[in-house]
């Protein structure tokens, strides 16, 4: 394909999500222990059983009573605790002490802060006013019952857990994630566990893929190295097409060598596209063999990392029941002035500042600087049409 029509950026990564979500895809289900369902995805909506919260509850510690009284001595009736509900009922000049989480007695319609209370054995002052409901959440005021609180095609994080203990859900009916085979190219290209000569590399791709699948929600099945040889390649990748997704690292450039567009080609390939506008990553390969997805990323180290994130991990979302993939992205101001040539969208390894929030550009040896990726927490997102920022400026960033 000639570089007049490569896609950009945008434009291969909406074919993506179009093309996936158009295969009409669904993951099969099964139910998970709750623990066990963290990074799945929900195969139904899930509804609140009551309301949230049931009752109103007060969300300090001090004394709940009548707003009107205020400011005033009040006379304390009693006392009551999360987890009680007080059977006393808050007349005029009266208060009842509260402890946070614990419902609000009958009428009462404000908690004052014990911080903004004196108390005096069975008389508390409280020297300023309150308006009704204040440190008070009503019932229902986080959720109504019946209302959805996690949804299909929702992935489960930390906060869906949360929300699902909630609600009482000790079974949650997800969707089974995808197999990802993952098949390594290349004559150099050794086990991780071997001693490799000067001229070899280690699989670290591989590696590195399967925990990007991992994360992405997927199961990666490591289906080692095809040399670069027709008929070892093309029993490799038909094994591959066992999984739900297949990716490939490296033999997608245009080397002499690089047979995996002839092999997926003679399977019976369509390529969507093989080419795109993006640096690193810009012989990624995206087509569909025997009803799988698959995806020939380039083999250098960052130019796989990179395609997997902005375009594999699309494609792996959607295929693990998500109505919606993630890419996040953020703006960041520069600590120094960054500069590149137009035409590409660059993604290049750079630190956020934990304290700052400000964006540093790693210098690195070219995208098969692995060591510079190990140092970087993100991506800077470089836009094809400018050229260049100036420190202080804000820029757009790639979170993985
Ligand atoms: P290729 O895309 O096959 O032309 O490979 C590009 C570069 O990436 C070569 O220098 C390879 O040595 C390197 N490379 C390819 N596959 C891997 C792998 N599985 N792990 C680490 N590096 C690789
Ligand atoms: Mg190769």
């Amino acid at each position: 394909m000639s570089s007049v029509s490569a896609l950009t950026f945008q434009e291969a990564r909406e074919l993506v999500v179009r093309t996936v979500q158009s295969s009409g895809f669904v993951p099969p289900r099964e139910d998970a222990e709750l623990a066990g369902s963290f990074s799945h995805v929900m195969a139904e909506n899930i509804v609140a059983d009551r309301n949230y919260p049931p009752v109103a509850r007060s969300i300090r510690d001090g004394y709940a009573l009548r707003a009107e009284d205020l400011p005033g001595e009040l006379q304390v009736i009693g006392e009551v605790r999360a987890g009680e509900v007080s059977g006393l009922t808050v007349g005029p000049g009266q208060a009842i002490e509260i402890m946070t989480g614990a419902p609000v007695p009958t009428g009462a319609d404000a908690i004052v802060m014990v911080e903004h209370s004196l108390r005096q054995a069975d008389r508390v002052r409280i020297d300023r006013t309150q308006k009704a409901g204040d440190f008070i959440n009503p019932a229902g005021a986080e959720v109504l019952r019946g209302k959805i609180v996690v949804s299909q095609g929702q992935r489960i994080d930390f906060a869906q857990i949360a929300m699902l203990a909630s609600v009482g859900c000790t079974r949650v009916p997800v969707y089974c994630q995808p197999a990802v085979a993952i098949l390594s190219t290349g004559d150099e290209v050794i086990d991780i566990a071997a001693k490799p000569e000067d001229h070899q590399v280690r699989n670290s791709n591989a590696w590195g893929l399967a925990a990007q699948v991992m994360r992405a929600g997927g199961r990666p099945v490591v289906l080692g190295v095809a040399r670069d040889e027709y008929e070892h390649t093309r029993q490799l990748i038909e094994q591959g097409l066992d999984a739900d997704l297949l990716l490939l690292s490296g033999g997608v450039s245009a080397g002499k060598y690089d047979l995996v567009e002839q092999v997926l080609g003679d399977l019976g390939a369509e390529f969507f596209f093989t080419r795109i506008l993006i640096q690193p990553g810009q012989p990624l390969v995206f087509g569909r063999v025997r009803g799988k997805f698959f995806f020939g990323l380039p083999g250098n180290p960052a130019s796989t990392m990179v395609t997997f994130e902005v375009f594999a991990r699309a494609a792996l979302e959607l295929l693990s029941g998500r109505s919606e993939p993630d890419l996040r992205i953020a703006f960041a101001r520069l600590t120094r002035e960054f500069k590149h040539k137009t035409g590409l969208t660059r993604f290049l390894p750079a630190r956020l500042s934990p304290s700052s929030g400000e964006l540093t550009p790693i210098g690195w040896a070219g995208s098969s600087d692995i060591a510079a990726l190990a140092r970087s927490n993100c991506f800077l997102l470089a836009d094809a049409d400018r050229e260049s920022w100036q420190a202080g400026e804000l820029i757009a960033v790639l979170i993985p």
